[in-house]
Protein backbone atom coordinates (compact mmCIF):
# COMPACT_ATOMS: atom_id res chain seq x y z
CA UNK A 1 0.00 0.00 0.00
CA UNK A 2 1.22 3.65 -0.71
CA UNK A 3 1.42 6.11 2.28
CA UNK A 4 2.21 9.21 0.80
CA UNK A 5 1.93 11.02 4.93
CA UNK A 6 -0.60 13.52 5.23
CA UNK A 7 -2.61 15.77 3.06
CA UNK A 8 -3.55 19.44 3.76
CA UNK A 9 -7.14 19.87 5.21
CA UNK A 10 -7.40 22.78 2.74
CA UNK A 11 -6.16 20.75 -0.10
CA UNK A 12 -9.02 18.30 0.13
CA UNK A 13 -11.82 21.23 0.76
CA UNK A 14 -10.13 22.81 -1.96
CA UNK A 15 -10.69 19.61 -4.36
CA UNK A 16 -14.16 18.73 -2.58
CA UNK A 17 -15.32 22.91 -3.53
CA UNK A 18 -14.41 22.43 -7.27
CA UNK A 19 -16.48 19.41 -7.42
CA UNK A 20 -19.24 20.83 -5.45
CA UNK A 21 -19.88 23.81 -8.47
CA UNK A 22 -19.19 21.46 -11.40
CA UNK A 23 -22.00 19.77 -13.50
CA UNK A 24 -20.28 17.11 -15.51
CA UNK A 25 -17.17 15.36 -13.48
CA UNK A 26 -15.17 13.24 -16.03
CA UNK A 27 -12.31 10.56 -13.86
CA UNK A 28 -9.77 8.42 -15.29
CA UNK A 29 -8.60 5.99 -13.14
CA UNK A 30 -5.16 3.62 -13.37
CA UNK A 31 -3.96 0.71 -11.50
CA UNK A 32 -3.27 2.87 -8.30
CA UNK A 33 -6.91 2.85 -7.53
CA UNK A 34 -6.31 -0.54 -6.97
CA UNK A 35 -3.46 -1.40 -5.03
CA UNK A 36 -5.64 -1.00 -2.30
CA UNK A 37 -7.94 -3.89 -3.31
CA UNK A 38 -4.19 -6.00 -3.56
CA UNK A 39 -3.98 -5.51 -7.37
CA UNK A 40 -0.17 -4.47 -8.08
CA UNK A 41 0.37 -1.48 -10.38
CA UNK A 42 2.94 -1.58 -12.86
CA UNK A 43 5.19 1.40 -12.25
CA UNK A 44 4.82 2.16 -8.36
CA UNK A 45 7.25 1.03 -6.03
CA UNK A 46 5.89 -2.41 -5.51
CA UNK A 47 4.73 -2.47 -8.68
CA UNK A 48 4.42 -5.54 -11.25
CA UNK A 49 7.91 -4.10 -13.59
CA UNK A 50 9.37 -2.16 -11.02
CA UNK A 51 10.52 -5.81 -9.50
CA UNK A 52 10.60 -7.13 -12.71
CA UNK A 53 11.16 -5.48 -16.05
CA UNK A 54 11.10 -8.59 -18.33
CA UNK A 55 7.68 -8.93 -17.57
CA UNK A 56 6.74 -5.67 -19.42
CA UNK A 57 7.20 -8.35 -22.68
CA UNK A 58 4.01 -10.40 -21.29
CA UNK A 59 1.95 -7.52 -21.93
CA UNK A 60 3.24 -6.89 -25.64
CA UNK A 61 1.02 -7.97 -28.83
CA UNK A 62 3.73 -9.20 -31.30
CA UNK A 63 5.54 -10.96 -27.66
CA UNK A 64 2.24 -12.79 -27.31
CA UNK A 65 1.35 -13.75 -30.83
CA UNK A 66 4.97 -15.18 -31.63
CA UNK A 67 5.87 -16.94 -28.41
CA UNK A 68 3.46 -19.98 -27.40
CA UNK A 69 5.81 -20.44 -24.43
CA UNK A 70 4.81 -16.90 -23.73
CA UNK A 71 1.39 -17.83 -24.34
CA UNK A 72 1.47 -20.74 -21.66
CA UNK A 73 3.11 -18.46 -19.02
CA UNK A 74 0.28 -15.59 -19.42
CA UNK A 75 -2.46 -18.45 -19.31
CA UNK A 76 -1.16 -19.55 -15.97
CA UNK A 77 -0.30 -15.82 -14.77
CA UNK A 78 -4.58 -15.24 -15.75
CA UNK A 79 -5.72 -18.06 -13.69
CA UNK A 80 -3.29 -16.57 -10.67
CA UNK A 81 -4.54 -12.91 -11.19
CA UNK A 82 -5.70 -11.34 -8.20
CA UNK A 83 -8.53 -9.65 -9.41
CA UNK A 84 -10.57 -12.94 -8.96
CA UNK A 85 -10.61 -12.46 -5.55
CA UNK A 86 -10.54 -8.87 -4.96
CA UNK A 87 -12.94 -6.75 -3.55
CA UNK A 88 -13.51 -2.75 -4.25
CA UNK A 89 -11.98 -0.90 -2.12
CA UNK A 90 -13.23 3.24 -0.19
CA UNK A 91 -11.63 4.66 -3.89
CA UNK A 92 -13.60 2.61 -6.22
CA UNK A 93 -16.82 3.11 -4.17
CA UNK A 94 -16.17 6.96 -3.93
CA UNK A 95 -16.14 6.99 -7.38
CA UNK A 96 -19.55 5.57 -7.60
CA UNK A 97 -20.67 7.55 -4.95
CA UNK A 98 -20.06 10.76 -7.02
CA UNK A 99 -22.50 9.43 -9.50
CA UNK A 100 -24.80 9.07 -6.84
CA UNK A 101 -24.80 12.55 -6.24
CA UNK A 102 -25.28 13.43 -9.63
CA UNK A 103 -21.74 15.02 -10.83
CA UNK A 104 -20.20 12.05 -13.17
CA UNK A 105 -20.51 12.32 -15.88
CA UNK A 106 -18.05 9.41 -17.22
CA UNK A 107 -15.51 7.12 -15.42
CA UNK A 108 -12.79 6.13 -17.76
CA UNK A 109 -10.76 3.45 -16.48
CA UNK A 110 -7.56 1.78 -17.40
CA UNK A 111 -8.26 -0.65 -15.25
CA UNK A 112 -8.88 -4.47 -16.67
CA UNK A 113 -9.84 -5.96 -13.41
CA UNK A 114 -14.07 -4.45 -13.14
CA UNK A 115 -13.74 -3.37 -9.68
CA UNK A 116 -15.65 0.06 -10.54
CA UNK A 117 -18.56 -2.13 -11.93
CA UNK A 118 -18.44 -4.12 -8.54
CA UNK A 119 -18.42 -1.15 -6.98
CA UNK A 120 -21.64 0.43 -8.21
CA UNK A 121 -20.74 2.40 -11.19
CA UNK A 122 -23.57 2.28 -14.23
CA UNK A 123 -22.38 0.20 -17.29
CA UNK A 124 -23.12 3.27 -19.09
CA UNK A 125 -21.20 6.04 -17.86
CA UNK A 126 -17.44 3.64 -17.31
CA UNK A 127 -15.37 3.25 -20.39
CA UNK A 128 -12.90 0.53 -20.44
CA UNK A 129 -10.19 1.79 -22.86
CA UNK A 130 -8.08 -0.75 -22.15
CA UNK A 131 -10.46 -3.45 -22.10
CA UNK A 132 -11.30 -6.09 -19.54
CA UNK A 133 -9.91 -9.68 -17.64
CA UNK A 134 -13.16 -10.50 -17.47
CA UNK A 135 -12.98 -11.89 -21.45
CA UNK A 136 -11.26 -13.53 -23.99
CA UNK A 137 -10.91 -12.64 -28.01
CA UNK A 138 -9.56 -14.44 -30.76
CA UNK A 139 -6.83 -12.60 -32.60
CA UNK A 140 -7.66 -14.05 -35.77
CA UNK A 141 -11.59 -14.05 -35.74
CA UNK A 142 -12.45 -11.25 -32.99
CA UNK A 143 -14.99 -13.88 -31.34
CA UNK A 144 -15.40 -13.13 -27.93
CA UNK A 145 -16.32 -15.62 -24.69
CA UNK A 146 -16.28 -14.94 -21.12
CA UNK A 147 -12.86 -15.66 -19.10
CA UNK A 148 -13.83 -18.21 -16.84
CA UNK A 149 -14.77 -20.93 -19.74
CA UNK A 150 -11.08 -20.44 -21.52
CA UNK A 151 -9.73 -20.83 -17.48
CA UNK A 152 -11.45 -23.92 -16.99
CA UNK A 153 -10.03 -25.26 -20.65
CA UNK A 154 -6.80 -23.90 -18.94
CA UNK A 155 -7.26 -26.17 -15.98
CA UNK A 156 -8.76 -29.12 -17.54
CA UNK A 157 -4.99 -29.70 -19.22
CA UNK A 158 -5.18 -27.04 -22.47
CA UNK A 159 -2.15 -24.85 -21.96
CA UNK A 160 -2.59 -22.43 -24.69
CA UNK A 161 -6.25 -23.24 -25.47
CA UNK A 162 -7.17 -22.02 -29.43
CA UNK A 163 -10.18 -20.85 -30.55
CA UNK A 164 -13.39 -22.71 -30.55
CA UNK A 165 -14.74 -21.51 -33.50
CA UNK A 166 -11.47 -20.67 -35.66
CA UNK A 167 -8.49 -22.00 -33.86
CA UNK A 168 -6.60 -18.80 -33.81
CA UNK A 169 -5.08 -17.49 -30.62
CA UNK A 170 -7.00 -16.34 -27.96
CA UNK A 171 -6.20 -13.51 -25.41
CA UNK A 172 -7.62 -11.84 -23.30
CA UNK A 173 -9.69 -8.96 -24.17
CA UNK A 174 -7.60 -6.50 -23.05
CA UNK A 175 -5.31 -4.38 -25.26
CA UNK A 176 -1.68 -4.61 -25.26
CA UNK A 177 0.95 -2.64 -26.28
CA UNK A 178 1.10 -3.16 -29.81
CA UNK A 179 -2.66 -3.28 -30.19
CA UNK A 180 -4.76 -0.76 -30.89
CA UNK A 181 -7.69 0.96 -28.87
CA UNK A 182 -11.06 0.80 -29.69
CA UNK A 183 -11.64 3.81 -31.34
CA UNK A 184 -15.97 3.94 -30.76
CA UNK A 185 -14.30 3.93 -26.80
CA UNK A 186 -11.50 6.36 -27.19
CA UNK A 187 -13.92 8.74 -29.31
CA UNK A 188 -16.17 8.13 -26.50
CA UNK A 189 -13.38 9.32 -24.07
CA UNK A 190 -12.31 12.33 -25.46
CA UNK A 191 -15.63 13.47 -26.13
CA UNK A 192 -16.04 12.83 -22.41
CA UNK A 193 -12.97 14.65 -21.36
CA UNK A 194 -13.96 17.54 -23.40
CA UNK A 195 -17.40 18.45 -22.18
CA UNK A 196 -15.71 17.82 -18.55
CA UNK A 197 -15.84 20.79 -16.26
CA UNK A 198 -13.51 19.02 -13.92
CA UNK A 199 -11.58 16.30 -14.86
CA UNK A 200 -9.67 13.94 -12.38
CA UNK A 201 -6.97 11.87 -13.01
CA UNK A 202 -6.92 9.33 -10.34
CA UNK A 203 -3.48 6.69 -9.41
CA UNK A 204 -1.86 7.09 -12.61
CA UNK A 205 1.71 7.63 -13.97
CA UNK A 206 0.32 9.17 -17.11
CA UNK A 207 2.87 7.37 -19.25
CA UNK A 208 0.51 5.40 -21.43
CA UNK A 209 -0.64 6.98 -24.67
CA UNK A 210 -3.13 8.16 -26.40
CA UNK A 211 -5.22 7.89 -22.95
CA UNK A 212 -2.34 10.24 -21.13
CA UNK A 213 -3.42 12.60 -23.55
CA UNK A 214 -6.87 13.27 -21.92
CA UNK A 215 -6.09 15.11 -19.23
CA UNK A 216 -4.57 18.06 -21.55
CA UNK A 217 -7.56 17.78 -23.96
CA UNK A 218 -10.17 18.58 -21.00
CA UNK A 219 -7.78 21.57 -19.75
CA UNK A 220 -8.30 22.82 -23.31
CA UNK A 221 -11.48 22.33 -23.21
CA UNK A 222 -12.00 24.83 -20.04
CA UNK A 223 -11.49 21.84 -17.60
CA UNK A 224 -9.87 22.17 -13.93
CA UNK A 225 -7.26 19.70 -13.97
CA UNK A 226 -6.95 17.45 -10.50
CA UNK A 227 -4.22 14.65 -10.29
CA UNK A 228 -4.36 12.76 -7.34
CA UNK A 229 -1.50 10.08 -7.35
CA UNK A 230 0.95 9.09 -4.57
CA UNK A 231 4.12 9.78 -6.97
CA UNK A 232 4.83 12.36 -9.11
CA UNK A 233 2.78 12.02 -12.66
CA UNK A 234 3.75 13.22 -16.36
CA UNK A 235 1.05 16.24 -15.51
CA UNK A 236 1.64 17.18 -12.23
CA UNK A 237 3.27 20.60 -13.93
CA UNK A 238 0.15 21.44 -15.92
CA UNK A 239 -2.45 19.99 -13.21
CA UNK A 240 -4.73 22.80 -11.46
CA UNK A 241 -4.68 20.71 -8.22
CA UNK A 242 -2.17 18.08 -7.33
CA UNK A 243 -3.13 15.92 -4.14
CA UNK A 244 0.12 13.55 -3.62
CA UNK A 245 -1.79 11.11 -1.09
CA UNK A 246 -3.53 7.50 -0.98
CA UNK A 247 -6.16 7.21 -2.70
CA UNK A 248 -8.44 5.20 -0.47
CA UNK A 249 -7.80 7.44 2.59
CA UNK A 250 -8.66 10.89 0.61
CA UNK A 251 -10.97 10.42 -2.29
CA UNK A 252 -13.51 9.02 0.54
CA UNK A 253 -13.26 12.03 2.48
CA UNK A 254 -13.64 14.54 -0.84
CA UNK A 255 -16.52 12.89 -1.97
CA UNK A 256 -18.21 13.05 1.52
CA UNK A 257 -17.99 16.98 1.04
CA UNK A 258 -19.44 17.29 -1.88
P1 LIG B 1 0.97 2.74 -13.39
O1 LIG B 1 1.38 1.46 -12.75
O2 LIG B 1 1.82 3.30 -14.47
O3 LIG B 1 0.83 3.89 -12.29
C1 LIG B 1 0.10 3.71 -11.12
C2 LIG B 1 0.33 4.92 -10.23
O4 LIG B 1 -0.52 4.80 -9.11
C3 LIG B 1 1.76 5.02 -9.71
O5 LIG B 1 2.29 6.28 -10.04
C4 LIG B 1 1.62 4.86 -8.17
O6 LIG B 1 2.45 5.73 -7.46
C5 LIG B 1 0.18 5.22 -7.95
N1 LIG B 1 -0.44 4.53 -6.81
C6 LIG B 1 -0.40 3.21 -6.52
N2 LIG B 1 -1.17 2.94 -5.45
C7 LIG B 1 -1.69 4.13 -5.03
C8 LIG B 1 -2.57 4.51 -3.98
N3 LIG B 1 -3.07 3.61 -3.14
N4 LIG B 1 -2.88 5.82 -3.84
C9 LIG B 1 -2.38 6.76 -4.69
N5 LIG B 1 -1.57 6.44 -5.73
C10 LIG B 1 -1.24 5.15 -5.91
O7 LIG B 1 -0.53 2.54 -13.84
P2 LIG B 1 -1.34 3.16 -15.07
O8 LIG B 1 -1.01 4.59 -15.24
O9 LIG B 1 -2.74 2.75 -14.85
O10 LIG B 1 -0.77 2.40 -16.35
C11 LIG B 1 -0.54 1.02 -16.31
C12 LIG B 1 -1.28 0.18 -17.34
O11 LIG B 1 -1.38 -1.10 -16.73
C13 LIG B 1 -2.69 0.59 -17.59
O12 LIG B 1 -2.86 0.50 -18.95
C14 LIG B 1 -3.56 -0.47 -16.91
O13 LIG B 1 -4.48 -0.97 -17.85
C15 LIG B 1 -2.67 -1.62 -16.62
N6 LIG B 1 -2.83 -2.24 -15.25
C16 LIG B 1 -4.07 -2.46 -14.75
C17 LIG B 1 -4.22 -3.01 -13.48
C18 LIG B 1 -5.61 -3.23 -12.95
O14 LIG B 1 -6.52 -3.48 -13.74
N7 LIG B 1 -5.82 -3.12 -11.64
C19 LIG B 1 -3.09 -3.33 -12.72
C20 LIG B 1 -1.81 -3.11 -13.28
C21 LIG B 1 -1.70 -2.54 -14.55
Amino acid sequence: MVDAGPVQDGLIGEVAGLLRDADRVTALTGAGISTESGIPDFRGPQGVWTKDPKAERLSTLQAYLEDPELRVRAWRLRMEHPAWDASPNAGHRALAELERKGKLHALVTQNIDGLHQKAGTSPDRLIEIHGTLREVMCMSCDDRAPMEAALARVRAGEPDPPCRTCGGILKSATISFGQPLNQGDMERARAAAEASDVFLAIGTSLTVYPVAYLPGVAARAGARVVVMNAEPTAYDRSADVVVRASIGRVLPEIVARV
